[in-house]
C-alpha cells in the first residue's frame, strides 16, 4: 500500500474546505489592502534561492527539495515565496509601474524538515511583498494586515517585533556580537557559521547555544540614527492603530535578506512550534537578485498551523443547505432535466445516481445534510407537480411544475 510521502498530507474534502474558506479570506482581506495575487512557478533555479535566501541559512544549508532536471539544471521545490516574488518583480521590470508594487500569493512550499504537529514537508503560505517602500509606514500597513488576518480568524496572537539595522550599523554590532561568542561554547553549526554570519547564531534552537546567548549584546544599542528612528516610527504607527507588541532584541529571523522591522506573531496554543508568522523588511534583496535598489517589506503566514488551532471563524455551519431531488423511472429524464436548470440557476442539487428507491433518496438526503428535498416521481410528473419537502420540520407542500424553478431557487437555504 502506498501512503503519502513523510510530512505531507491529503487534505480531504472536510479539511480542504477549510483550507479554500483559509485562503479566501486572505485573498479578500489582501485585496481589501490593494494586494494584487502573484503566482510564481512551485520551482525555481536552486540559485535563485542560494542567494535570495542565504548560504547559511537553515533552509539553505538543509532543507531544500533539490534535483537536476533532464537538461542538468539545478531545481528546488520553493522553500518560501519572497525569493520568487521578488524574481518575478525584477524579471518582469515590474519596478518601471507605479510605487510601491503590492503583491500577494498563497500556496504550498516545500521544507526538509523532521515532520511533527504543525512542522511539515509541504507546508502553506499566506504572504504579502509591498516594494518599493521606504518608510515606517509600508512595515506598519503589512504588520496590520497580518493582525486583521488572525482577527478575522478569532485567533489570539502575540506580536513580537525588533529591528536588526542596516548593513551599515550591523557591521559594529557583528564585530561586538563575534568577540562575545568567540569565547562560548556553542554547536558544531554556530562554531562554522561564527565568523561568516553571528547573527544567526541568536536563532539557533540549541538549548546550549540560548545558555551561552544570556549576556549577549543587542542591536538595538548599535543602530545608526536613522534606523532607530524608522524604528521608534513603525512603533508609534502600530500604537496609533491599537496593535500591541513586545519587543525582543534577538528576533533576528532566519533568512539573510532581512534589514530594519522583523516581526513575528506568535500563540502559546501550539507547544514548541509557537511561530504562525512573521516578515520584515528586506531592502537589499531587490538589488541582489540584478533590480535597482528597492526597499521591500514583506510577510509570510503559516496557514497549516492556523488550521490545527481550529479558530471559531473554521468551525463547521450545523446548517442544513441545498436540495435532494427525489425521482424514479420514468419521470427522472425530466426531473434530472429539472435539476440542471436549478443548477445553471445557483442552487446546491443533487439526486441520486444509483437507481435507488424512494426511502434510500430520502436517506441520502439526510447523510448529505440537505435542508429540503424535491420529489418529482411518475404520477407528479403526469399531474404537473411537484412535492417540497423541508427536512427540518417535516412539512410538505405541493408546487406545479410551471413556478418549481423560481420558487425552489428563492427558497431559504437553497443555494
Ligand atoms: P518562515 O518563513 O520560516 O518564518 O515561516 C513563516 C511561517 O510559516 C511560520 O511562522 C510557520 O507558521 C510556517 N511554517 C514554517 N515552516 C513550516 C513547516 N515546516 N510546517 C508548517 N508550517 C511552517
Amino acid at each position: 500500500m502506498y501512503r503519502a510521502p513523510r510530512g505531507t498530507r491529503d487534505f480531504l474534502p472536510e479539511q480542504a474546505e477549510r483550507f479554500r474558506r483559509l485562503e479566501d479570506l486572505a485573498a479578500l482581506l489582501a485585496q481589501q489592502y490593494g494586494y494584487g495575487e502573484i503566482r510564481t512557478p512551485i520551482f525555481e533555479l536552486s540559485e535563485l534561492f542560494q542567494r535570495g535566501v542565504g548560504e547559511d541559512t537553515d533552509i539553505v544549508e538543509k532543507e531544500m527539495y533539490s534535483f537536476s532536471d533532464r537538461g542538468q539544471r539545478s531545481l528546488t521545490l520553493r522553500p518560501e515565496g519572497t525569493a520568487g516574488a521578488v524574481r518575478a518583480f525584477v524579471q518582469h521590470k515590474l519596478y518601471n509601474e507605479a510605487m510601491p508594487g503590492k503583491y500577494f500569493y498563497f500556496g504550498p512550499m516545500f521544507r526538509y524538515e523532521k515532520p511533527q504537529a504543525g512542522r511539515y514537508r509541504q507546508l502553506w503560505q499566506f504572504g504579502v511583498e509591498l516594494l518599493g517602500a521606504e518608510g515606517p509606514r509600508a512595515d506598519v500597513e503589512v504588520i496590520a494586515l497580518g493582525w486583521q488576518y488572525y482577527q478575522e480568524l478569532g485567533i489570539k496572537t502575540r506580536l513580537v517585533l525588533n529591528s536588526i539595522g542596516c548593513p551599515h550599523c550591523r557591521q559594529e554590532y557583528r564585530k561586538a556580537l563575534i568577540a562575545y561568542l568567540e569565547e562560548r561554547e556553542l554547536c558544531q553549526l554556530c562554531s562554522d557559521r561564527l565568523h561568516r554570519n553571528p547573527m544567526r547564531v541568536l536563532d539557533c534552537k540549541n538549548s546550549q547555544c540560548q545558555e551561552e546567548l544570556e549576556e549577549a549584546p543587542l542591536i538595538d544599542q548599535y543602530l545608526c540614527g536613522e534606523c532607530r528612528e524608522h524604528f521608534q516610527r513603525v512603533q508609534e504607527g502600530l500604537d496609533q492603530l491599537g496593535i500591541p507588541y513586545d519587543l525582543d532584541g534577538r528576533l533576528v529571523r532566519g533568512l539573510d535578506y532581512y534589514t530594519r522591522t522583523t516581526f513575528e506573531y506568535k500563540t502559546d496554543e501550539l507547544g514548541s512550534q509557537d511561530a504562525l508568522g512573521g516578515g520584515g523588511r528586506y531592502d537589499g534583496l531587490v538589488e541582489l537578485l540584478g533590480g535597482p535598489a528597492t526597499p521591500a517589506v514583506g510577510l509570510a503566514l503559516g496557514i497549516d498551523r492556523i488550521e490545527l488551532m481550529n479558530p471559531p471563524a473554521l468551525q463547521a455551519q450545523e446548517q442544513r443547505r441545498g436540495i435532494w431531488l427525489v425521482t424514479m423511472d420514468p419521470a427522472a429524464g425530466q426531473a434530472i432535466a429539472l435539476a440542471q436548470e436549478l443548477r445553471q440557476g445557483g442552487a446546491r442539487i443533487q439526486y441520486d445516481l444509483m437507481e435507488r428507491k424512494f426511502r434510500a433518496q430520502f436517506k441520502q438526503a439526510d447523510r448529505n445534510n440537505c435542508r429540503w428535498a424535491l420529489v418529482i416521481g411518475p404520477d407528479d410528473l403526469e399531474q404537473g407537480k411537484a412535492v417540497l419537502r423541508d427536512l427540518v420540520t417535516g412539512e410538505q407542500q405541493e408546487l406545479s411544475l410551471d413556478i418549481v424553478t423560481e420558487t425552489v431557487l428563492n427558497l431559504e437555504g437553497a443555494k
